[in-house]
């Protein structure tokens, strides 16, 4: 069997925000899967943050995307023609083949349907941006129960669940500050955070004050710059950081300066630790087990914002770095 697959490809590196401009469609023939290949048909991708690093023409801890060629990520596919034993037409798996609409891939992982649990959340709440959290929070942070947790941009994939996660194991309080009114709602009523701000509203170090007036123990950091600076001063004696992302950053020309405060980290005996997931996969069971309980459980809010159809795509990953999804940003193919 041949198909005509639709592909996302990177047109030029951006400068700054990123445009229409920068993405190129294509349409390309794949031929039957080889032994050891699956053809898949992707039905969910993800768009990440971390994809934006990988526009640029800069050394990172993943290699940048090629201007010309197809850009990649996280997918959910299901197989149309197997080359593999035991893999057979319909079954699913997660690649990393994302930003197309068929693929033919080697390196895949099988995976299990869960009654009542959207395979997309593959890509989430049971995926990489889960474990980014379960890591960052528990290993990297070494929370502990009682503790007063705050986590930045904590409406999205990521941060929704550090908060749940930290409210589910025991946190004295948690607190997380998001770009609307809307989301702050959200984190409050719906995912059972004790204090929620919005950043646009004013001075960051103020509102975390207010939010948090006898200081924090923890705080996940997916933000940056001037939250960054603002938890430092709220941190507590023997305070962490589990330092996760800058997205404040990422598209910005110049770098800002700061956080003008790192002083602070001598007398306060503070740690900040940075992580990287892909670092991290030996904890993927302990993670899919304990989440999986609380999502069956009913005792974790596992939203997404889902975008339509492979054409949608670059929109999705945009209106993404702008903050238009409440938790995992998940295009539907
Ligand atoms: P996400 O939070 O679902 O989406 C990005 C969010 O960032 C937006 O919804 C937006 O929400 C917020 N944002 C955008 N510009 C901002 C700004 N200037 N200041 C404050 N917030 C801003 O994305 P995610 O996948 O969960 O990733 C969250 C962070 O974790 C990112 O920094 C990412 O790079 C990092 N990460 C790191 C690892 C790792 O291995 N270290 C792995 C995965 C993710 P608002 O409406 O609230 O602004």
């Amino acid at each position: 069997m041949s198909v005509t697959a639709r592909e996302i490809r990177l047109a030029s590196r951006p400068t700054g925000w990123p445009t229409d401009d920068n993405f190129a469609f294509a349409d390309v023939e794949l031929a039957s899967p080889s032994a050891g290949e699956l053809l898949v048909r992707n039905t969910f991708m993800s768009v990440d943050p971390y994809m934006r690093g990988r526009m640029n023409d800069a050394k990172s801890y993943v290699p940048p995307y090629e201007v010309g060629k197809a850009l990649e990520g996280g997918a959910v596919g299901e197989v149309v023609e197997s080359g593999v034993d035991g893999v057979t037409p319909g079954d699913l798996v997660l690649h990393n083949a994302g930003w197309r609409s068929h693929a033919l891939v080697s390196q895949y992982t099988p995976l299990t349907p869960v009654d009542g649990v959207s395979p997309s959340h593959f890509l989430g709440a049971l995926g990489m941006p889960a474990l980014t959290a379960y890591v960052g929070l528990l290993d990297i942070a070494e929370f502990k129960p009682g503790e007063t947790v705050f986590v930045s941009g904590a409406a999205g994939a990521v941060g929704s669940l550090v908060g749940q996660f930290a409210r589910l194991k025991g946190a004295g309080r948690v607190i997380g500050s998001a770009g609307s009114a809307d989301k702050v709602a959200h984190l409050k009523n719906k995912l059972g955070f004790d204090a929620a701000f919005n950043y646009r509203e004013g001075d960051v170090r103020e509102l975390l004050t207010r939010a948090a007036p006898d200081g924090i123990d923890v705080y996940f950091d997916n933000v940056g710059g001037d939250h960054l600076e603002a938890a430092i001063d709220s941190l507590r004696r023997d305070g962490r950081v589990a330092a996760c992302g800058s997205i404040s950053m990422y598209n910005e020309k110049e770098l800002p300066p700061g956080p003008r405060n790192l002083y602070l980290l001598v007398g306060k005996r503070l740690t900040l630790r940075g992580f990287i997931v892909l670092d991290h996969n030996d904890r993927f069971g302990a993670m899919a087990k304990e989440v999986g309980q609380w999502l069956a459980d009913g005792k974790l809010v596992a939203e997404e914002t889902f975008a339509d159809g492979l054409d949608n795509a670059p929109a999705a990953f945009l209106g993404m770095l702008r903050g238009e999804n409440t938790g995992k940003m998940v295009v539907r193919l």
